[in-house]
């Protein structure tokens, strides 16, 4: 017999604490206190972009992620294909962050009967295309029915050499914090997007106007993962002190590498990439273009530091830029806006257990 309390059945006075008190990092801290590994082979837990798994020769990278319909894709603007394709960026993205080599992935899916077997095939083809970009093979996965919509799991594998890997934790004081490619634009895509799909419900007539926003609506609909960055970091012999991949927003990415490095920065916001496209959008939504890329997300973009010795073998690389550097800790996360204010960095980032109004 179990106890009510087994059971998980709340007793009339038990506590009960909501998830939005903690937010997902909370609850992930949270529910990963105090879990100590039991194999040598360990050699990183929860806490990176990837776990660390060492196999006796390389190091074998393991990252998963869950896409839930409704809460991370909205199937009115998302073509299935982009789904399948953008699912496996962004597994593989996490690989990139930890400066590996992508390599095999496994996809579960729950499918409500709402799918077709046509629907399916679309998902898979968009799989399969990154697959083949990225060089993968699809090992694996599993299938069930769901009640209601379409749940997507992605596993996958990587792989790193012992004297490449890169962590989130290793940024020393003075070191260059610096971001691949340009941000804000997957946002202003989203923005783009949900205008149209408002437009859209009012008058089902109505074309979705599209064009002169093909850039950060391609963003949205169709990123890639910068496995591309680790050939820059080979030919000029510079690897990073600390690295991750931009998911969540500029700011809560530069608060994970300060975190984790136990270690302060200077953001400069004038500093922070944006293409003309995503500025124009922004301000057509009167949304300061910084804030897409501080707060946005999904640019799949890397952000990593360096030793400032090494700025002279990067500094003509036209792909990476120089956003800040990192003080001492206890200086703060600083964002230092272009009149000179320091205000403190804050992450506004996606939060699923956000209380929805
Ligand atoms: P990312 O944005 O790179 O996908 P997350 O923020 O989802 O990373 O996760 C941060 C860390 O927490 C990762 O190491 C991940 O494996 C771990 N993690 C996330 N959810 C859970 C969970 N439910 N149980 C254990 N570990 C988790
Ligand atoms: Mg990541």
């Amino acid at each position: 017999m179990y106890s009510k309390k087994e059971k998980n059945i709340p007793g009339e006075k038990e506590k009960r604490t909501e998830l939005s008190e903690l937010g997902e990092f909370g609850l992930i801290e949270h529910l990963s206190k105090n879990i100590v590994p039991k194999h040598a082979g360990t050699v990183k837990g929860i806490g990176d972009d990837a776990a660390v798994i060492d196999t006796g020769n390389k190091l074998l990278l393991l990252s998963t992620d869950l896409l839930v319909e409704g809460v991370h894709f909205d199937l009115t603007y998302m073509p299935l294909k982009h789904l399948g394709y953008k699912a496996a960026v962004v597994n593989i993205s996490d690989i990139a962050a930890m400066n590996g080599i992508p390599k095999q992935m496994t996809i579960s899916i729950a499918v409500s009967n709402r799918f077709s077997l046509e629907a399916i095939e679309e998902l898979y083809r968009g799989i399969r295309m990154a697959c083949d970009k990225y060089n993968v093979d699809l090992v694996g996965g599993d299938t069930s029915s769901s009640v209601s919509g379409l749940f997507m799991s992605v596993t996958i594998t990587g792989e790193a050499a012992r004297d490449e890997i890169v962590y989130r934790n290793g940024a020393k004081e003075g070191d260059l914090l610096c971001v691949t490619g340009d941000l804000g634009g997957a946002y202003a895509g989203l923005l783009v997007l949900e205008r149209e799909k408002q437009v859209f419900k009012v008058n089902p007539n109505m074309q979705p106007e599209l064009t002169g926003n093909e850039y950060v609506i391609g963003r949205q609909l169709k990123p890639e993962a910068r496995t591309d960055v680790r050939n820059f970091f080979k030919e000029t012999g510079v690897l990073p002190t600390s690295m991750i991949d931009i998911s969540d927003g500029l700011a809560s990415e530069t608060l994970h590498l300060c975190h984790q490095s136990n270690n302060g920065c200077k953001l400069y916001e004038e500093k922070i990439p944006i293409d003309d496209e995503t500025r124009r959008l922004a301000l057509e939504f009167n949304i300061i273009p910084s804030v897409c890329a501080l707060n946005g997300g999904e640019d799949y973009e890397l952000l990593f530091t360096l030793k400032q010795t090494d700025y002279e073998k990067i500094r003509n690389i036209p792909d990476f830029t120089i956003i800040g550097h990192i003080t001492v800790s206890g200086s703060g996360q600083n964002l230092i806006t272009p009149d000179r204010k320091t205000v403190e960095l804050t992450a506004q980032g996606w939060d699923a257990f956000k209380k929805r109004q």
